[in-house]
């Protein structure tokens, strides 16, 4: 007899976090189905799981976590054990020039989630309500930011959300609990720290810098670069998701961290010397003075 089919539905899993969770999956759960719900927006490449999809064991739909008939037919076509919501607006600076796509998804979206989720399980029993599992990707950023000193956010730390990111997160973050607390739905929060690794969009800090440093360009970095973040690798990110879905508590929040808080202009100067080691400039000048302080 083969192993039993588990599915799971993993939103925005053409993004970056998301792929790497895929794959992760794919590797280490010789069970998985894996179903991709990915509206494909600027930060979702298809190509990013394109060996995946060939394997036969990752679909990936396209459509809007907010649309509920889509959502519906999704849950109603693949009967899911677990759903993986890591589809969002992610980026801060966006959400500052636009914020409505942000409460959008982040907000309308995860709550459009909970509820075809709250009456999917209404309609089963036994082991398939027992197991089935609502994880959320939220952020430490729900909690604001921290200055040099700063211990490390905890659960237990207060909610001080400093961007329309940030807020509609936080929204999201709530609404899980309510949801487990009110239906009884088997939601579990996940607040990792910033991530870093394959697949990122090219706009983000550490990506950005590798690529502006190759192409000779000036790396900015924003104010006096004290900002200090845990920097966390996406695999251990990944490896996480699956503690929470397979040992996790339902019901709880889990903060995820590297303990590894570096401030940017740390990190900045790290990827610089490493490629005065690796790709030494043509100029034989240093990378670090590529380093310039943007006007934000
Ligand atoms: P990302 O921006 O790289 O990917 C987001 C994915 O969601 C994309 O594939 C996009 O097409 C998809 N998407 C966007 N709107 C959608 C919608 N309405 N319906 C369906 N799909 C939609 O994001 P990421 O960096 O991979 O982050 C994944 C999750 O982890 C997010 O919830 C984010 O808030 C959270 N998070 C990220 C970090 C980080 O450092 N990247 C840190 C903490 C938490």
């Amino acid at each position: 007899m083969g192993i039993s089919k588990e599915t799971i539905l993993v939103t925005g899993g053409c993004g970056f976090i998301g792929s790497n969770y895929v794959r992760h999956l794919l590797k280490t759960s010789p069970s998985a189905h894996i179903v991709v719900l990915d509206k494909l927006t600027y930060a979702g490449h298809r190509p990013n799981l394109e060996q995946e999809e060939k394997g036969g064991r990752c679909e990936v739909v396209v459509g809007d976590i907010a649309d509920g008939k889509k959502v519906d037919e999704v849950f109603e076509k693949y009967r899911p054990q677990s759903v993986v919501n890591f589809a969002a607006e992610s980026h801060v600076d966006r959400s500052i020039d636009e914020p409505a796509p942000f409460l959008h998804t982040n907000v309308a979206g995860t709550f459009t989630l909970l509820e075809v989720t709250r009456k999917y399980l209404s309609g089963t029993k036994g082991k398939e309500s027992e197991e089935f599992r609502f994880i959320h990707l939220s952020t430490d950023e729900v909690h604001g930011s921290l200055e040099p000193k700063d211990p490390p956010f905890c659960e237990t730390s207060t909610f001080a959300p400093n961007s329309p990111y940030a807020a509609s997160k936080a929204a999201a973050d709530h609404l899980c609990r309510a949801y487990y607390r009110t239906y009884g739905v088997p939601t579990i929060v996940l607040r990792p720290s910033n991530n870093f690794g394959p697949y990122q969009f090219p706009e983000k800090l550490i990506p950005l810098a590798i690529l502006r440093a190759i192409a000779g360009e000036k790396i900015p970095i924003y104010g006096d670069g004290k900002q200090v973040r845990d920097w966390l690798y996406v695999e251990d990110t990944a490896r996480a998701v699956e503690a929470a879905r397979n040992k996790g508590c339902v019901g709880e929040a889990y903060q995820i961290g590297a303990d590894a808080e570096k401030d940017n202009r740390t990190v900045l100067t790290a990827i610089c010397d490493l490629l005065d080691q690796l790709r030494p400039r043509s100029n034989q000048k240093p990378y670090r003075d590529l380093i310039e302080t943007a006007v934000s």
